[in-house]
């Protein structure tokens, strides 16, 4: 999932169209827009496809806008479908306001249970509509006290924006787990995902949201409070590791640099005798560079990827997976054949891109696939919105890098250390490691009964 907002703009939908376009690798299941006029009319159009393919020129030009939000979904098995395409709209005597979020709601269960018994009834699965009942609960005068309350009784990983006609609100969770950074695009302000989307409209950074933070963006510029006086900086490591774009900055942390570190460091704790080392495009060849710098093996681009098919780890059924990684990369014989290969790759899941890709380079001719990873292993589910998968499905929850070594078909396999991780943020953050190392930042509720 990704969010984006602007306000102050004359052509709200256009500028969040680009934003979107820019956040396309968070999810690419569906999209939506909602955008209020300066008279408070307001247009909100969501479908079910790539942000190109649910909204064309006409009808971005229709929705105008002074103020607005945006979102791309990904599909995940829980909260698929038209219904939970963000933003979702919501309507109040006190005006309408849109709610877009990413990121999970630990005790979403509890709060459902809590509004149901009040009468509140459900129409989606998502947090949103959760966040967005919880406001028209607290029902005070002031509608930032009222968003205030409503967080501090959410747990969980989150980065939500809420858009009234004359406001937008941003908030990120008290233990920064999901980023969420502001900028500027002339005398307009603007939140979103990631820093990547800045660039892509030629719009400034200004700073990320802080854990616990609620940030009011308006005609008196930004403005803050805090919903909870808790702060930590655990961003989620598999933001630097797999889903951001290379060219965003987190919490003052590069994510190009900090994988190219781990890759480093992954060279200096799992070395191969090789003879060339290759990336897996895309969020692998950052750390593929970074592991030809420190082994001093030259980097080839021994793999392909056609652009224009979705990213294995968002598709939600397995057949669509496995037949997403035979169509998205290509092995280049002429670089491969016979060759001692140190396959480079971001991060191992299930395994199954994995398996995949050293049988297409072995096809291709490669006489050893030594597999090295830019992430720790993964041994624990996510709870905050990442579908890194149940504890069973997880290549390594139950075997050795051993028996997963075998199971991908490789002739050895290695882990960067989590200790590397963390240090490859040059100390600009902590991190989230939880599905590494079972240490998660906040507690988990109903989770740990189930
Ligand atoms: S558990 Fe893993 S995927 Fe989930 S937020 Fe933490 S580091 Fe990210």
């Amino acid at each position: 999932m990704s969010v984006f907002g602007i306000y102050g703009s004359q052509e709200a939908a256009q500028v969040i169209y680009l934003g979107l376009h820019a956040l396309q690798h968070r999810g690419q299941e569906g999209a939506g827009i909602t955008c209020f006029e300066a008279d408070g009319t307001c247009h909100h159009h969501r479908g079910l496809s790539l942000v190109s393919n649910v909204f064309n020129q006409e009808l971005l030009s229709s929705m105008g806008g002074y103020v607005g939000i945006g979102a791309t979904q990904y599909a995940n098995k829980a909260k698929g479908g038209l219904g939970n395409v963000q933003p979702l709209l919501f309507h109040q005597r006190k005006g309408d306001f849109a709610i877009a979020g990413e990121g999970s709601i630990i005790n979403a269960d509890g709060l459902r249970l809590y509004l149901e018994n009040q009468g509140c009834l459900f129409q989606t699965s998502t947090d949103a509509e959760l966040l967005g009942n919880l406001i028209k609960k607290h029902n005070g005068e002031d509608r930032i006290t009222n968003i205030l309350e409503a967080l501090n009784m959410m747990e969980g990983g989150f980065a939500f924006l809420i858009c009234t006609k004359n406001r937008i609100y941003a908030a990120r969770d008290k233990h920064g787990i999901k980023p969420l950074a502001l900028g500027r695009l002339g005398d307009a302000l603007l939140v979103s995902s990631e820093t990547c989307a800045f660039d892509l409209i030629g719009a400034e950074f200004i700073r990320d949201v802080e854990p616990g933070e609620v940030v009011s963006l308006d005609q008196k510029g930004i403005r803050s409070n805090k919903y909870s006086e808790y702060q930590r900086h655990k961003v989620c490591a598999m933001e630097y590791m797999y889903i951001a774009r290379p060219d965003s900055v987190i919490d003052g942390c590069s994510v190009h640099l900090f994988r190219k570190e781990t890759g480093k460091k992954l060279a200096a704790e799992c070395p191969a005798d090789a003879d060339i080392v290759v990336g897996v495009p895309d969020s692998g060849l950052s750390a593929a560079a970074g592991y030809a710098e420190g082994s001093g093996l030259p980097l080839e681009m021994g793999l392909i990827k056609n652009r224009y098919i979705a990213r294995t780890f968002i598709q939600p059924i397995q057949s669509m997976r496995e037949n997403s990684v035979r169509m998205k990369l290509a092995a280049v014989r002429s670089i491969v054949e016979g060759k001692r290969i140190v396959l480079v790759d971001d991060s191992i899941v299930r395994g199954t891109t994995c398996l995949k890709i050293v049988k297409l380079l072995r096809s291709a001719g490669a006489k050893e696939v030594h597999v090295r990873i830019a992430s720790p292993v993964m041994t624990h589910p996510c709870y905050y919105g990442v579908d890194t998968s149940t504890s069973e499905e997880l290549l390594c929850s139950n075997r050795t890098v051993e028996e997963a070594c075998k199971i991908i078909g490789a002739d050895t396999l290695g882990y960067v250390s989590c200790k590397a991780s963390v240090e490859a943020t040059g100390g600009c953050s902590e991190l989230c490691l939880a599905c590494f190392n079972g240490e998660y930042p906040t507690s988990l509720y109903e989770y740990e009964t189930k």
